[in-house]
């Protein structure tokens, strides 16, 4: 099957309020623009350098979106064009973000990630720990970081009822979190979960933007 087709079949089953990220990282330009060129306008990828790369050698209008693990020292590579960051997972990250939007005179539009999933390697922040950022008031101090929700990865399992049940987790602090913190804000509305192996439960437990890689690319070789 090719890229096209892959798309096709994913999108048609897709309800209207779910957005789709194409995760192209380590995939070449040649089949990002496969992808584009079948009507694909937002790509997601893992590392900043890389990314930076394929934003220079592809067309403008794409919405570049950042899913992995970034350190301080790499957001200024993205910070000019980057769309979304799904990987917010520390308030020293978040102020490196502010800084550089707003050296780029711009607003930078971020994602909480919650560590959500078994593994210890998946990063984000603890409910508490988040729950307590935000009731500090702190997220006022960076005024050109735009929050606009959550990201989150279950755990890499066959078993459903645990991936069911940490997506559940997921959308339930996502609308406790809008309720408490943004109750006036037309802007805190994504919730980004669910990939190749596990987006159908995620849009069932209320994901409104999933993040697709090897059903659109095929396997990669690393991640
Ligand atoms: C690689 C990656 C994906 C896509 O994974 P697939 O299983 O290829 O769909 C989604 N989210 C994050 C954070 C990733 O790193």
């Amino acid at each position: 099957m090719s890229i096209k087709d892959n798309l096709k079949n994913i999108k048609k089953d897709l309800p209207p309020h779910v957005t789709l990220v194409a995760v192209s990282k380590t995939k070449p330009i040649e089949d990002i623009l496969q992808a584009y060129e079948a009507g694909q306008r937002i790509f997601g990828e893992n590392k900043a350098q890389e990314m930076h790369s394929k934003h220079e050698k592809l067309p403008k209008d794409i919405q570049w979106h950042m899913i992995g693990t970034l350190q301080t020292n790499k957001v200024k590579y993205i910070a000019p064009f980057v769309d979304l960051i799904h990987s917010v997972e520390r308030e020293k990250l978040l102020a490196e973000i502010d800084k550089r939007a707003k050296a780029n005179n711009r607003t930078i539009k971020c994602l909480f990630q919650v560590h959500i999933a078994e593994e210890e390697s998946k990063f984000g922040f603890d409910e508490e720990e988040l729950m307590e950022f935000l009731a500090s008031g702190r997220l006022q101090r960076y005024a050109n970081v735009n929050v606009v929700g959550l990201m989150g990865m279950a755990t890499n399992t066959n078993e459903k009822a645990k991936v069911q049940e940490e997506f559940h987790k997921l959308s339930n602090l996502f609308k406790k979190l809008k309720k408490q913190f943004f109750p006036n804000s037309a802007d805190f509305n994504t919730l980004s979960m669910g990939m190749s192996q596990d987006y159908e439960q995620a849009i069932y437990q209320g994901s409104t933007m999933l993040r697709i890689g090897s059903s659109i690319f095929g396997n990669r070789n690393y991640t």
